[in-house]
Parts: structure tokens; C-alpha cells; sequence
């Protein structure tokens, strides 16, 4: 059988976008599959690994107590990726170099969301060090990931890796010299800068959803602090007086999340337009990223995120989980600096090569929400 990487499977790809032939490949060579090219095995690599299956029990938002319907960060990637593929389709993107990119883009998250994430970076400052999601999910990839014979890690495509490293922000190249190799200078793909926007417009639409379902935001407050929502719902209301408030929401919200996916597309067209891009050497060196929302949504979108923030991520009754958060995650590293015999064998042999709370911060980001609540019981409260 011919080599998978040379069938273009699908439909037709963009000048500007990535095509698999072109990859600059692996760390370590293996051979093609007859069947899967390398982004279609990169994303079922991603699909197979442990650290994708725990998304399941880490917290978006909302921890389970609020409900076990709200999304958790599995579910919310399987909406990126969605969004992801409808946004590549119509651009002319490689869908799948970009659902591997969507599936991997959270991996790196440690337990109990940005929560979780903050206070394991202000921990890993008080000894000179940092946590970063995105760093992480490198280290997952590049290494935790035990599965192959002849290496460590999923040995994903180069591509791959780049997004999982330029997700969502740029990195220094003069703080990450030991990165230099992913041109930190350059932007990333246009497959791997779709998927920053389809998060945002993924965890903005979802909270939204979710706050409303768990009574924290009210539809009359959604309409007072996001003018485009207002706009969306007016006529719906109007339309359709008798309607129960809870599916005149959800209408409104479908229209919002096709408002901002709509205008993506747009102006992520009309941008590489006018950049003249014809490849993907043209897309990193553009000085900005192409990807993006016109000026106009760019503003709406700004008021989403600032409603969210102020009404929703600062609730009292997010805040009282967040300190919560905050007393089991310190609590546990500080169990662990102190008894480093209690970490796993595997982690604790890590010790003689790496500093010791580096290893505590991989072992603890790696954890989902139950198993650190359950892990602080033991070890701390218990
Ligand atoms: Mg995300």
C-alpha cells in the first residue's frame, strides 16, 4: 500500500493552508501508515493518551457540585474541536491537523481550571520557577506519556507540538531558549491559530450556558451588559412572547455562538486577503496573526468576556470555591515537598534528576479534581 501522507483526502486545501507532506515530521522516524497520515495518527495518539482521558474529571468552570451536566473540560474540548472543523472546512484548512491540535489543546490543564492553574504557577514562583498549561501539555506529549517501545512521549509531528506551545499566547524567545527550535519569532499555522478563537468562542458561549442553568446569570443581565445579545434576543422575544424563557435563551445563545463563527470566518478571509498570504511560510512571517474577529465583533466580543468576568468568574459562590481550590492545592504540594517518599515511585525516582517541587508540579497538574480532593483527604485533612 502507497504511503497515506501522499493521498489528499478531503476536500481541497487553501494555498495558506498546512499540508502533511510538507510536516517537518517527528523527533523519531517511523515508518508511514498504510492508511492514516501523520495528523490523523497524531490526533488518534492524542485521543489515546491518559492525560485526554482525565479531561474528563477536570473542571471547565464549574466543579460537579454546581451539576453534573455543566461541561468539564473533555466536553468542552469535543466542542472546540467542532467548531474547529467547521471554521478549517470553510477556510480551506487541513481539517486534520487541526482536530488533532483542538483535541490536544487542554491537556496541559492541571485540576480545578484557571483556579488550578494560578495557584500552581504562584507556588512554582516561590521557587523560582513557573506552570504554564501550554508548557506543560509539551511535557505530557514529549515525555509523561508512556506507551511506545522505542520512545517516551507520543512523538507527535512538528506542528503539533508548535500549537500545543503557541496556544492561545506568544512565548519569549528570551525566557524559553530550551523552545528556540519552534520559531517562537514566527507565527503559528492558521490551523493552530483557529483553534485559540474557537476556544474563546467554545468557553464564552459555554459559560454563558452554564451560568445561566446554574441561576448565577440572568437572561435580563446577559441583555444589559452584551449588546449583541440584546440584539439577538429582542426579536425572539417579541416573536415569540409565550415562549418559555429558558428555550427563548438557548436561541439566543445559538444565534451568538453563530454570529462569532460566522464572523471568524469573515474576517479571517478578508484579513488573509488583504495579507496576500500564499503559504504557510507567508502566514508565520505576517507580523500578526491572521486569525481573528472583524473590529466591529472584536469589540462584542470583548464586552462577553468582560460580562463573564465580572458576573460570573467573580460570583461569591465561585470565589468560595475557588479558596477551596486554592487550600487543597497548597496543602498537597506542600505534603509532597515535605514527604517526597509519598509520591509515586515513578515521580519520586524523578527527584535525583529534576528539582523536587518541578516533579510535585508535574504530579499534581497531571491529577483530575477528584483524585486531588481525594489525595488532600488522605495526606492532609485526613
Ligand atoms: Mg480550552
Amino acid at each position: 500500500m502507497a504511503d497515506a501522507n501522499e493521498f489528499a483526502v478531503g476536500p481541497m486545501l487553501a494555498a495558506y493552508a498546512m499540508r502533511v507532506e510538507e510536516s517537518l515530521g517527528r523527533r523519531h522516524a517511523e515508518p508511514a501508515h498504510p492508511y492514516r497520515n501523520d495528523y490523523e495518527r497524531d490526533r488518534d495518539r492524542v485521543i489515546h493518551s491518559r492525560a485526554f482521558r482525565r479531561l474528563e474529571d477536570k473542571t471547565q468552570v464549574f466543579t460537579l457540585r454546581f451539576s453534573d451536566h455543566f461541561r468539564n473540560r473533555l466536553t468542552h474540548t469535543l466542542e472546540v474541536a467542532q467548531i474547529s472543523r467547521t471554521v478549517a472546512r470553510v477556510l480551506g484548512l487541513n481539517l486534520d491537523l487541526v482536530e488533532a491540535l483542538a483535541l490536544a489543546h487542554d491537556i496541559g490543564h492541571p485540576p480545578f481550571g484557571h483556579a488550578g492553574e494560578e495557584v500552581l504557577d504562584g507556588l512554582m514562583r516561590e521557587h523560582g520557577g513557573s506552570f504554564d498549561h501550554n508548557i506543560h501539555a509539551l511535557r505530557i506529549v514529549e515525555g509523561f506519556e508512556q506507551k511506545y517501545l522505542d520512545f517516551s512521549g507520543l512523538n507527535l509531528t512538528f506542528e503539533v507540538r508548535e500549537g500545543i506551545i503557541k496556544h492561545s499566547h506568544d512565548c519569549d524567545p528570551a525566557l524559553f531558549p530550551e523552545l528556540a527550535e519552534y520559531r517562537l519569532d514566527d507565527r503559528p499555522t492558521l490551523e493552530a491559530q483557529v483553534i485559540d478563537l474557537a476556544d474563546e468562542i467554545g468557553y464564552n458561549c459555554a459559560d454563558l450556558d452554564d451560568g445561566y442553568e446554574a441561576k448565577l446569570l440572568t437572561v435580563a443581565a446577559m441583555r444589559d451588559g452584551m449588546l449583541l445579545f440584546d440584539r439577538l434576543y429582542r426579536p425572539l422575544e417579541k416573536k415569540r412572547a409565550a415562549a418559555p424563557e429558558k428555550l427563548l435563551f438557548n436561541e439566543a445563545l445559538k444565534q451568538l455562538l453563530d454570529a462569532l463563527v460566522t464572523d471568524l470566518i469573515d474576517s479571517t478571509r478578508e484579513r488573509l486577503r488583504k495579507s496576500g498570504a500564499r503559504s504557510v511560510e507567508d502566514v508565520r512571517r505576517n507580523p500578526k496573526r491572521l486569525a481573528g474577529f472583524g473590529g466591529a465583533m472584536g469589540t462584542e466580543d470583548m464586552r462577553v468576556k468582560d460580562f463573564l468576568s465580572a458576573r460570573l468568574y467573580a460570583h461569591p459562590s465561585i470565589r468560595a470555591e475557588r479558596k477551596k481550590i486554592t487550600r487543597s492545592l497548597e496543602g498537597l504540594f506542600q505534603h509532597f515537598l515535605e514527604h517526597p517518599r509519598s509520591l509515586p515511585a515513578s515521580y519520586h525516582a524523578k527527584a535525583q534528576q529534576e528539582a523536587l517541587h518541578r516533579i510535585v508540579c508535574d504530579y499534581i497538574a497531571g491529577m483530575t479534581d477528584s483524585y486531588l480532593i481525594q489525595q488532600y483527604g488522605k495526606y492532609v485533612t485526613g
